[in-house]
């Protein structure tokens, strides 16, 4: 699509860049809406497979092998409220039947995955999620479909999202943005390891857990990615200048986006905000690099250095991209208190821990209008597109 009002000069344009897909404003507490709302991703249709010929970027291939995941269907749950919800559908906290423990399945309706041609970012996120076990990343359990529907089961993570924390409390003091940042870090490591690049950063899709630590949700932009790729997707405030100029581009993404997260966690505002959305003005402000970035003086000065070396450019130079890829993030003087091997194994007391008055408790989500959406799940019907998600299993909603 055509974003208007640009006014560059003919021999280095910005690229035509598609809109946010989705965004949510039901935060009722919210004194400034542009502010307090969610931030809606977005994606071109074009999508794309790994490029065999950047040979210099070329990483060894992983024999990856999903875990063997349970099988499920709408009526092991009882849907209990809506959690979220997305461009295609909703998240709803569910009781099982059998064993009474409370799990979050999203809900995504085929016909508009279909119509907004996220056909492969949609299997690609039920594969991610097959292979990745990791204590900062979410836990998929199985995966099933009905003639109208797609559905993954999760685990619920009760503590709600960073953003809404992030909002409340303003900004970060310096240790606890750190204590998430290097949280992050890891998980993004190791998805990195597996050759799989995340591409979608923000506080919005980093859930708390009921201990204080992160889970990583929202694999819909996840891909597996040996060499380089090229598709556009991602959240404008988050996305690397690569992506903006429509650049090949690989892991070194994420390590841009963990930049502009470690800003917002620390100054309240992702470094390109503007009172007034304006999307055009915010890409070519990302395409000239963070040496233009006002950086608040209370940032002390490795935390400055820190985003300025994640947000580099010139991806070839950013930190988590050259020889000792994350090694150098790790190294950084400003996690040089952080003990990588105990945060690791979750031995380090989280900043804040999630007030949770037990199980299914999920007063940390804001309430969302059910709109009777669970009555027209497990409907019989025709199904047109069952065909094009082979590794979601039929179900029938009565067996
Ligand atoms: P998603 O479409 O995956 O980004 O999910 C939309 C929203 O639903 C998220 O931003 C969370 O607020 C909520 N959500 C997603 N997955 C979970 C989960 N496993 N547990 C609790 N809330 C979730």
């Amino acid at each position: 699509m055509h974003v208007p009002g640009l006014h560059k000069p003919q021999e280095n344009p910005l690229p035509q860049l598609p809109l946010p897909m989705s965004t949510q404003s039901t935060h009722s507490h919210i004194m400034n809406p542009a502010i307090y709302d969610h931030r809606g991703s977005m994606s071109t249709e074009r999508t794309s497979t790994s490029l065999e010929d950047a040979s210099e970027i070329m990483q060894p291939r992983i024999r990856r092998v999903a875990r063997v995941k349970g099988t499920y269907r709408l009526s092991d749950f009882i849907i209990q409220r809506t959690l979220g919800t997305g461009s295609f559908g909703r998240v709803h906290l569910v009781r099982s039947k059998h064993n009474l423990r409370f799990y979050a399945i999203k809900v995504l309706n085929k016909e508009r995955i279909v119509k907004m041609k996220q056909v492969e970012h949609t299997n690609n996120e039920q594969q991610m999620l097959s292979y990745v076990q990791h204590p900062f990343i979410i836990n998929l359990w199985g995966v099933f479909q009905d003639a109208g529907n797609l559905y993954m089961v999760m685990d619920f993570v009760p503590g709600g999202e960073l953003f809404t924390l992030l909002r409340r409390s303003n900004r970060f003091p310096d240790p606890v943005a750190k204590f998430y940042a290097a949280e992050v870090a890891l998980a993004l490591n190791h998805l990195h390891t597996q050759d799989i690049v995340y591409r979608d950063l923000k506080p919005e899709n980093i859930l708390l857990n009921a201990d204080g630590h992160i889970k990583i949700a929202d694999f819909g932009f996840a891909k597996s990615c040996e060499t380089t790729t090229w598709t556009l997707c991602g959240t404008p405030d988050y996305l690397a200048p690569e992506i903006i100029l429509q650049q090949r581009y690989n892991k070194s993404v994420d390590w841009y986006a963990l930049g502009v997260l470690i800003f917002e966690m620390l100054s309240g505002l992702p470094p390109y905000h503007q009172a007034e959305v304006n999307h055009m003005l915010l890409y070519e402000r990302i395409t000239r690099g963070p040496s233009f970035i006002r950086f608040p003086a209370a940032f002390n000065e490795n935390a400055t250095d820190i985003i300025m070396k994640l947000m580099e450019g010139d991806a070839s130079r950013r930190y988590g991209n050259l020889r000792h890829g994350a090694g150098d993030v790790f190294a950084h003087p400003w996690f040089r208190e952080v003990d990588w091997d105990r945060l690791a194994s979750r031995e380090i007391t989280a900043p804040y821990l999630p007030r949770i008055n037990g199980d299914g408790d999920a007063s940390a989500f804001d309430n969302y209008p059910e709109d009777n959406a669970a009555s027209m799940y497990g409907l019989p019907g025709a199904d047109l597109h069952g065909n094009l998600f082979p590794d979601f299993e039929y179900t029938s909603p009565c067996l």
